[in-house]
């Protein structure tokens, strides 16, 4: 799906270029002239967190994203939730009670530590908790209702409609987070968003990629009016040593403002790709693979 996504979004582009229209036009006009967006701090390594939560709300960030624990085992000690709530607890601290903050459990937490912090967590009233559990235990999300009010977000290892159809049915996900990159580009994501309105679901698109990746994702913001977030990957915690808008010749487009950032509404997706640029980064070309992490008893820990 994720070799079909950037064959759907090319095309596209070449329409929307063709015609001389944003690919919001061909999909029926816009909704919203800006969408708000989320900034993501590390959090793997608590510490540093407050730190940079309070640097992103200088920039004009609304809302930070923060990965919420280290490596977790099944079952593990409550000096790590502890942990986990005193980096909440810092970050609020500098940014108040109404920033946005979501909290992801990145597939590191199983089951038994997720329904204790998604309790612990609810009073710091995160924006959202991501992936309490993976996709695949979707069916015990149920097992989370009763625990704590806060929005239950996920999707962004699900690629098809049909993916997203029993859990939307299901009825316990308030935040649905398809990758147009990864779930078929923007026909497919397209349909699985106004799916999830449906169920008054909420859409924030999953994006931590590059710059067309964006692109993509605001031109489906634009006129998905269940969208009220978005990720975005500039000044991400893993990139190093090139950023988001390295490889455009029209960074420009990308007008953020007020923790919001402007739909382009230029003809296609409304980017210029540095085309040189990106042969001369290919032909250094990368290898990057998740840290590998262990537990303590040296098995394998989920990044
Ligand atoms: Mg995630």
């Amino acid at each position: 799906m994720s070799a079909l996504a950037g064959i759907d979004q090319a095309l596209w582009d070449i329409k929307g270029k063709a015609l001389g229209v944003p690919v919001y036009e061909l999909l029926g006009g816009k909704v919203r002239d800006r969408i708000r967006v989320y900034s993501w701090i590390g959090g793997d390594r608590p510490g540093e967190t407050a730190a940079q939560a309070k640097e992103r709300a200088a920039l004009g960030f609304t809302a930070i994203k923060m990965n919420a624990s280290e490596e977790l085992q099944f079952v593990d000690t409550f000096d790590k939730v502890d942990r986990v709530l005193a980096n909440v607890a810092a970050i609020r601290e500098v940014v108040g009670p109404h920033f946005g903050v979501g909290v992801d459990f990145h597939g590191r937490v199983h089951k038994p530590m997720a329904k204790v912090l998604f309790n612990e967590l609810e009073p710091y009233r995160p924006m959202f908790v991501e992936e309490p559990v993976l996709s695949e235990h979707a069916d015990s999300l149920k097992e989370f209702a009763g625990l704590a009010n806060i929005p239950i977000a996920l999707g962004e290892r699900l690629c098809s409609r049909w993916d997203f159809k029993k859990i939307l049915a299901e009825g316990y996900v308030d935040i649905i987070q398809p990758d147009p990159s990864h779930a078929g580009g923007i026909t497919e994501t397209r349909k699985i968003a106004h799916m999830a309105e449906a169920y008054d679901v909420a859409l924030a698109l999953h994006c931590p990629l590059g710059p067309i990746a964006l692109a993509v994702n605001l031109q489906l913001d634009a006129g998905c009016y269940n969208a009220f977030i978005q990720e975005q990957s500039l000044g991400i915690h893993y990139n190093q040593g090139n950023d988001l808008l390295d490889y455009v010749m029209n960074p420009e487009v990308f007008d953020y403002s007020d923790g919001y950032v402007k739909i382009p509404s230029g003809p296609g997706l409304g980017i210029e790709v540095n085309e040189e640029y990106v042969k001369e980064r290919a032909a250094v070309g990368h290898r990057w693979r998740n840290p590998i992490w262990r537990h303590a008893d040296g098995s394998f820990a989920e990044w």
